[in-house]
């Protein structure tokens, strides 16, 4: 028996799991994995699993225990593996996910035996059935001379299987996007193929840029029973061909879903018969990396598109009766005129659904080497994107953080107008951006 972990979001006051919560893809995939192989496996979600982890070890008492997740669940992947070293020293503990790959020396702990560095879910398969470890593809393992780092190979994403969504069955309705729900997962490529300076995504799978098979896309998504499908691709709106392909797919399939996507402004304004095709097989929703509300801001972050593309992308979308979601970053350049600029923009499309970022440079890309002297902190469950890890240039911390609370209440405001998150309370975000201004706001000036 093997454990797959995924913990649950670190709750500090500042999360809004309530409004994105998604099932565990990648240990979807390594169930179905171990299952082919006759490895029975259980998948613990925390967020939504009655049991405690606990519990489920004195029921299990697994070979072996796999965690995943992100850079702010760091702690809790570690808290993990040691609470199941403490349990049974012989009991295995693995650690992968997006983090762990770019970052393995921060799981270098006694309490940890292997590390997944690749996209290769076969590895973990090698790991259980002791093949030689010198030869699993990207694994970090102890060895009398400390740590090992094999060498990586890049992964092809068609040798994944289809994933065992049994999970995902059983509690369907916990995941949402937004006012979306239920919705489920689905990856048709992994890494990206663009060269964003600030982005973390492309760097995964070695940078190499992979298509899973359409007909291998088409046989997932008719298993899949929930309406609502999110693609998670890094840039599914890249391959006109492909995306052909995928409508007449779709058609011919009689699949009637409602899809979600990233996207580029530059390929949807280019391919605007393409978009109208897409919006008549069911996509629904469209989140683009905005970015900035000037050219010079978005030529700094190598981003490839302009201000006007941004605006014509975003009509183009309305016209379709798709939904643009507008990603932003908040440099931690701005005065108080670029979150003026910003709001004034966000206002003047009339954009409902946007979510704002703060600039985070994220370990393991070079962005973060430079500037890593002059970080904050160095507590990973701050790497949440709405807190400063870096001091802002031109505002102090409160100023800064102040600006950034009356954005996300006026965008707030904006998106309950238009009839839009009525599932969230302006009194809980009001409570979470109360808490970042007074506590972090105040803390270090
Ligand atoms: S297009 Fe998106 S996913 Fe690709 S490199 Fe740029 S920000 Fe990253």
């Amino acid at each position: 028996m093997v454990l797959l972990v995924k913990p649950e979001s670190v709750d500090n006051g500042f999360s809004l799991d309530m409004a994105l919560r998604t099932e565990p893809l990648e240990l979807e995939y390594i169930s179905a994995m171990l299952k082919e192989a006759g490895i029975p496996c259980y998948l613990y979600e925390v967020a939504v699993d009655p049991c405690s982890f606990d519990e489920l070890l004195k029921k299990y008492h697994p070979k072996a225990v796999a965690v995943t997740g992100y850079i702010t669940q760091e702690n809790r992947i570690k808290d993990y593996a040691q609470q199941t070293k403490a349990f049974d020293p012989g009991i295995l503990t693995l650690v992968g996910g997006p983090h762990a790959q770019r970052n393995a020396e921060r799981f270098y702990e006694p309490y940890i035996d292997f590390i997944c560095r690749s996209d290769n879910i076969y590895a973990i398969l090698d790991v259980l059935s002791q093949k030689p470890f010198e030869n699993i593809d990207g694994l970090c393992y102890h060895t009398c001379e400390g740590w090992q780092e094999n060498p990586l190979r890049a992964f092809d994403m068609n040798r994944l299987p289809i994933p065992d969504r049994s999970h995902m069955e059983r509690y369907l309705f916990s995941y949402r996007y937004l006012d979306v729900h239920p919705v489920a997962l689905l990856k048709t490529s992994s890494s990206c193929p663009h060269h964003c300076s600030f982005c973390y995504g492309r760097l995964l799978n070695l940078g190499r840029y992979y298509q899973r098979d359409l007909s291998l896309v088409i046989k997932e998504i008719q298993e899949i029973s929930s309406p609502n499908i999110q693609i998670v691709d890094d840039d599914f709106l890249y391959d006109e061909k492909r995306l052909w392909q995928f409508v007449s797919l779709i058609r011919s399939h009689q699949i009637h879903k409602t899809f979600i996507c990233y996207g580029r402004a530059d390929f949807i304004t280019a391919h605007p018969e393409l978009m109208k095709a897409l919006a008549d097989i069911g996509l629904k929703y469209v989140m683009i990396g905005l970015e900035a509300v000037s050219n010079r801001q978005l030529d700094s972050y190598a981003k490839g598109t302009s201000l006007d593309m941004n605006c014509c992308c975003i009509r183009l979308l309305r016209d379709l009766s798709i939904h643009p979601v507008g990603l932003f970053i908040v440099d931690i350049r701005f005065r108080r005129k670029d979150f003026r600029n910003l709001r004034r923009f966000i206002r003047s499309l009339e954009l409902a659904y946007t979510g704002v970022s703060i600039f985070t440079p994220i370990p393991g890309t070079a962005l973060y080497r430079q500037y890593e002297k002059r970080l904050l902190t160095k507590d990973p469950e701050k790497w949440d994107f709405m807190h400063l890890v870096v001091p802002p240039v031109h505002l102090s911390l409160f100023g800064f953080y102040l600006e950034y609370f009356l954005l996300v209440m006026e965008l707030f405001r904006l998106a309950q107008k238009k009839g839009i998150y009525r599932f969230l309370h302006l009194n809980d975000y009001k409570h979470i951006f109360r808490k970042l201004l007074f506590h972090e706001g105040l803390h270090r000036t």
